[in-house]
């Protein structure tokens, strides 16, 4: 058996497809678009290409895109000022800190992006907006886990009653996973780095996902015959002569496992290409939640 491999780039653009709709109805409601501002802090390169990639997806969305820089100097004062600015501004319905801060204000971190009004948040990383999860009310999720479940649910993948093991307990991730699935009535359990007989749970999961940043981790005996397997990890393995950068990988052993799921996402072009796809809807459920 082969798995039917679950392609990001499909479910990404069904996502576009839906926020640019959801987009253009709230600007005739309102008379403006969406709008979402994203700051970054200083000149780290990896950071630049994830904002621009955020300004495109708004591009092709019809969100009004806001970027704002502040030099690596910018003291945790001076961010703040500019949140509280953003705060108030009644165009922009989202508001990003682009990750990771510069030294001297990253240990502020947590006091900085709570800053950021809960109604605005669209990262969903404010403990309001994981509290709203966790009581089941209208909030704003992490991307990466709202990506996933709106994925298994265009596949029509079946949760309620599903047995769901998510690997990986972050509060970006692993978490936010398990509140989502538990909402749609799957039963769930999830392990961490201390989780004893690991693979036992593992291979009792109709849906498998993981989450902990190790290659290549979840192997084909550890996994149920015809079981959904999502792939969130990426890992760069050390440069070899194909890879002269590294070659990319998940946190499953695509090859193997591939020949024993019933559906898979693959690592590049799984659930990677989600996120800022999701940031999008996000964006439009903000503006929602706030106007209408
Ligand atoms: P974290 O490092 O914050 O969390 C990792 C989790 O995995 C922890 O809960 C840890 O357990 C658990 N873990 C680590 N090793 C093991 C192990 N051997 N067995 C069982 N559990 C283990 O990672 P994130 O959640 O932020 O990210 C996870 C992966 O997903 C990374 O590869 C990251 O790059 C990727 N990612 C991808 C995104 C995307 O596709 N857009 C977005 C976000 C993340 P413990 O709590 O006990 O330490």
């Amino acid at each position: 058996m082969s798995a039917k491999i679950l392609e990001g780039k499909y479910f990404a653009q069904k996502f576009r497809e839906d926020a640019a709709a959801r987009a253009a109805a709230f600007e005739e409601r309102h008379g403006r678009r969406p709008g979402l501002a994203v700051i970054i802090v200083g000149e780290n390169p990896a950071s630049q290409v994830y904002v621009r990639n955020k300004h495109k997806a708004c591009e092709a969305c019809g969100i009004k895109s806001i970027g704002i820089e502040l030099p690596e100097t910018a003291t945790k004062e001076e961010l703040l000022a500019q949140i509280d600015a953003l705060n108030a501004d009644e165009a922009v319905d989202g508001i990003l800190v682009q990750l990771p801060l510069p030294r001297q204000i990253a240990r502020d971190e947590a006091e900085i992006l709570n800053r950021i009004d809960p109604a605005k948040d669209v990262d969903g990383f404010h403990p309001v907006n994981v509290g709203r999860l966790a009581t089941g009310q209208p909030g704003l999720v992490s991307c990466t886990p709202a990506g996933c479940l709106k994925m298994l649910e265009l596949a029509g993948i079946e949760l309620d009653g599903a047995r769901a093991v998510i690997l990986g307990r972050s509060n970006i991730v692993g978490k936010p996973m398990a509140q989502l699935l538990l909402a749609k009535h799957a039963t769930v359990t999830i392990c961490h780095s201390h989780t004893k007989n690991l693979s036992e749970l593992t291979r009792e999961a109709d849906i498998l996902v993981a989450a902990i940043g190790r290659p290549k981790f979840v192997t084909a005996d550890m996994v149920k015959p015809g079981a959904t397997v999502v792939d969130v990890g990426i890992n760069r393995l050390a440069p070899d002569e194909e890879h002269p950068k590294g070659k990319l990988v998940g946190d499953v052993d695509f090859e193997g496992v591939q020949e024993v799921a019933g559906a898979i996402t693959p690592v590049p072009g799984g659930v990677g290409l989600l996120t800022v796809a999701m940031l999008m809807e996000n964006v439009v459920t903000a503006a929602e939640l706030r106007e209408d």
